[in-house]
């Protein structure tokens, strides 16, 4: 078997070492011994269709959002929103979740323009939302818990029929009003949580590694493996997060 992961824009958004969750997800199958293909896209790069099982965005300050978004919009947008429909997965953060709403407005300039592969929009807001999260959420039937690190201005709504990842029990998420956190549409994921994400969140990583796999091996599954020390992490993360809020 093999996983091909389509990084987009590493270069300019990767705050917060969020390229730890496609380190994550490469490790998570070697281990498994699926092999992994990871390629970069950049300004001015198309999308092969078909090509990729997962595509992850990380995120990025307003001013590196507003040099990917116009690509992103332009060159990108209607082949990865077609390829997510067709059973692609994706995992993109902050201001990669924002971007693959339907807008970003910032505080300041103009209006970024999203890929609506969410039915969401991000406006500005007065307050920085820094701290520790910890969500509860519900993966394949299993309600579990997700861990991370949050810090943006920007506050997502989502639309009526669109899916958060989950429910807000310390921290902001979202907007700091609905109790919302992320959005999940089919195989795509957006969150505010770095960290990065998926060490600290092992179910996570392997619910899209198993989604990202049906769509080319269906019925094969991904055997267990020792999450001892990620566990861990992730249980001194939800004490931490208790503690700070
Ligand atoms: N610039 C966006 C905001 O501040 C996203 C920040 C980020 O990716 N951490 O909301």
């Amino acid at each position: 078997m093999k996983l091909v992961i389509c990084h987009l824009y590493p270069d300019l958004m990767n705050i917060y070492g969020d390229r730890g969750n496609v380190i994550a997800l490469a490790k998570r199958c070697l281990w498994r011994g699926i092999d992994v293909e990871v390629k970069s896209l950049g300004l001015g790069d198309k999308v092969e269709p078909g090509a990729y099982d997962i595509f992850f965005m990380g995120g990025g300050q307003d001013k590196e959002q507003v040099m990917v978004s116009h690509d992103l919009y332009e060159t990108k947008g209607e082949t990865i929103r077609r390829e997510i429909e067709q059973g692609a997965c994706a995992l993109v953060i902050c201001g990669g979740y924002q971007l693959f709403g339907n807008f970003y407005r910032p505080a300041e300039g103009e209006e970024l323009p999203g890929i609506g592969v969410f039915d969401a929009y991000t406006i500005a807001g007065s307050k920085r939302f820094i701290g520790n999260v910890f969500v509860e959420t519900c993966l394949d039937g299993r309600k579990t818990t997700v861990v991370g690190f949050e810090n943006h201005s920007g506050k997502t709504y989502l639309g009526k029929n669109e899916r958060p990842l989950g429910e807000i029990i310390v921290g902001y998420g979202n907007n700091g009003e609905d109790k919302t956190e992320g959005a999940v549409h089919l195989g795509a994921i957006g969150t505010y949580l770095h960290g990065s994400l998926l060490p600290k969140n092992p179910e996570l990583a392997d619910f899209l590694i198993r989604k990202a796999l049906k769509r080319t091996y269906p019925g094969r599954d991904i055997e267990a493996l020792d999450d001892s020390v990620e566990n861990l992490a992730h249980k001194h993360a939800i004490k931490r997060a208790k503690k700070t809020h």
